[in-house]
Formats: structure tokens, C-alpha cells, sequence
């Protein structure tokens, strides 16, 4: 983490609500309308607030951007979960124009160099940033990519992360259930980079805790791992 990473936390912008599209389950893909000036790193999320609704409890959340500013549009992916928040309920339930006031963005969950091979964890809903990521990569991009997505259920994003890394020879992707699979796709990926790769892991703070601790016992300097802790998970 570096203090630049916090440089876009200090702009606020409204943006109006586009959609709220359930995918699956209680999976839902946010898509609001991207100011021209609006700009950000893949990786990166924003704190959210819903200025025009009555949200009881907490009143913002931080999501990551599942989108690149290329698109033109700011992507969020969420789950409710079977109680539904307030604030979740309020969003899921906008409509079209209404405004979202945002934080940022900002954050540390970013490529670090153009060419070190690349480990992406991403753990259920956790794999929101990696889609901007992935996306942000070219078809000549030269840097091999291991990209383990562990669900129970649903696999947000699967048709178009498949896309892109069929499209490229050094893209790996291994679609795990268990903890168990994960587990060895993860070790199996360590021993292959070792130090050489950054690894990535997006999803609850307990399983980025118990995937760092399996890192480190396969040799991982912790320099090498960066971590988006999708709190309140
Ligand atoms: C850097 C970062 C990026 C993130 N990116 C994303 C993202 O892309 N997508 C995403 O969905 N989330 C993301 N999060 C997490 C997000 O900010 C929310 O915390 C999360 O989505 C849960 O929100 P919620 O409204 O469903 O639950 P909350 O209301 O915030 O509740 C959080 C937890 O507490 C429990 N809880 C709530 N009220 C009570 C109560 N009264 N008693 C007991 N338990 C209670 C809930 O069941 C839930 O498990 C991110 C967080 C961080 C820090």
C-alpha cells in the first residue's frame, strides 16, 4: 500500500443509477452511468452513499468497480445475502436517474508492474475487482495469469472472463467449489511462480486470512500478496 493510493479519496461525485440486473440467486450486477471525468485504476473500489433514500443503519458501503473507465459505465457486483440490508434493498430497488453519490476511487488493489507473472484469487462475490483487471488487459499482453475462481454456487462474470483468457495462450483458468480444490489449485500456482508472481486474493476477510497463511507455508514474501478484504462478509 502505497500513500498514492489514497490520492482519490478525497473526490465525491454523484452518478445516476442505470440498473440493477439479479444474475442469479441473490447475485446482482449495479450499473451506473460514468461522469466523462470520472476515472480510476482497475482494482479499485468507492465508498457508496444513496443520498435520496431512507437507508436504516449504516448509510455506505464500499464496493469495487468491476468495470474499466474504457466501458464507460461503473459496475458493481453484489449479493444481498437472505436478510437484506437496508442499503442493499434501497440500491437493488433505485430507479432509473436516481442519484448515487461516490468516494474515490481509490485503493491498493492494482497491478504493481507490467510484466511479473500474475496470481488472481478471487473467492465468490470477491472476484468484482478481477473482472476490471482482466479486462484491462490487451490481447498482446505478454505476462502469464493464473486466475483461481472458487464458488459454491453462482460464477459471476464467467462468460466474459472466459472470453478474454481463451483469448490468450499464457491465461490459466481453473474454476474450483471447494476449499479443497482451491487449496491445491492456490499451492499448485506457488510452487509453479514461487516469489516471481504477485498474488491477488479478492473475497471475505477469514478466507484472504487463511489463503495468505497458505502462501506463506508454500514460501510467499507477504510483499507479494495484496489483498481485497470485502468486509462484511
Ligand atoms: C475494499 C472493499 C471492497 C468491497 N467490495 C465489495 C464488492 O465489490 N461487492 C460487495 O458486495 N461487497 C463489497 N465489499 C463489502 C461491502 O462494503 C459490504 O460490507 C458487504 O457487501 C455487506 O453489506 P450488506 O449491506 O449486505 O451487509 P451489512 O449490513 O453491512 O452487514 C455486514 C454483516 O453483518 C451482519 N449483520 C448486519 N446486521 C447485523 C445484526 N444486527 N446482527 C448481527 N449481524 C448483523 C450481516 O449479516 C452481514 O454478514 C467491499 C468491502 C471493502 C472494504
Amino acid at each position: 500500500m502505497r500513500l498514492s493510493d489514497f490520492k482519490g479519496i478525497f473526490k465525491t461525485s454523484k452518478v445516476e443509477f442505470i440498473s440493477a440486473v439479479n444474475i442469479d440467486e441473490d447475485y446482482y450486477v449495479i450499473s451506473l452511468k460514468k461522469p466523462e471525468c470520472l476515472m480510476w485504476r482497475p482494482g479499485e473500489h468507492a465508498i457508496f452513499t444513496l443520498p435520496g433514500n431512507k437507508v436504516a443503519g449504516k448509510k455506505y458501503r464500499a464496493f469495487s468497480i468491476a468495470s474499466t473507465p474504457e466501458e464507460d459505465v461503473i459496475l458493481l457486483g453484489t449479493r444481498t445475502g437472505k436478510d437484506v440490508s437496508s442499503f442493499k434493498q434501497n440500491l437493488i430497488n433505485m430507479k432509473q436517474g436516481e442519484l448515487v453519490k461516490l468516494r474515490g476511487p481509490f485503493g491498493w488493489f492494482t497491478l504493481q508492474d507490467s510484466n511479473s507473472p500474475v496470481v488472481f484469487i478471487g473467492l465468490g462475490v470477491g472476484v468484482t475487482p478481477f473482472r476490471a483487471l482482466l479486462k484491462s488487459f490487451d490481447q498482446q499482453e505478454n505476462r502469464n495469469l493464473e486466475f483461481i475462481y472458487s464458488s459454491s454456487n453462482v460464477f459471476l462474470f464467467k462468460d466474459e472472463i472466459n472470453k478474454i483468457v481463451e483469448q490468450n495462450d499464457k491465461f490459466n483458468m481453473f474454476y474450483t467449489r471447494t476449499i479443497e480444490e482451491t487449496n491445491d489449485a492456490i499451492s499448485e500456482s506457488a510452487r509453479k511462480y514461487v516469489n516471481k508472481a504477485f498474488y491477488y486474493i479478492g473475497g471475505s476477510q477469514k478466507a484472504i486470512k487463511s489463503i495468505t497463511k497458505l502462501l506463506k507455508m508454500n514460501g510467499i514474501k507477504s510483499k507479494k500478496i495484496i489483498n481485497d478484504p470485502f468486509l462484511g462478509y
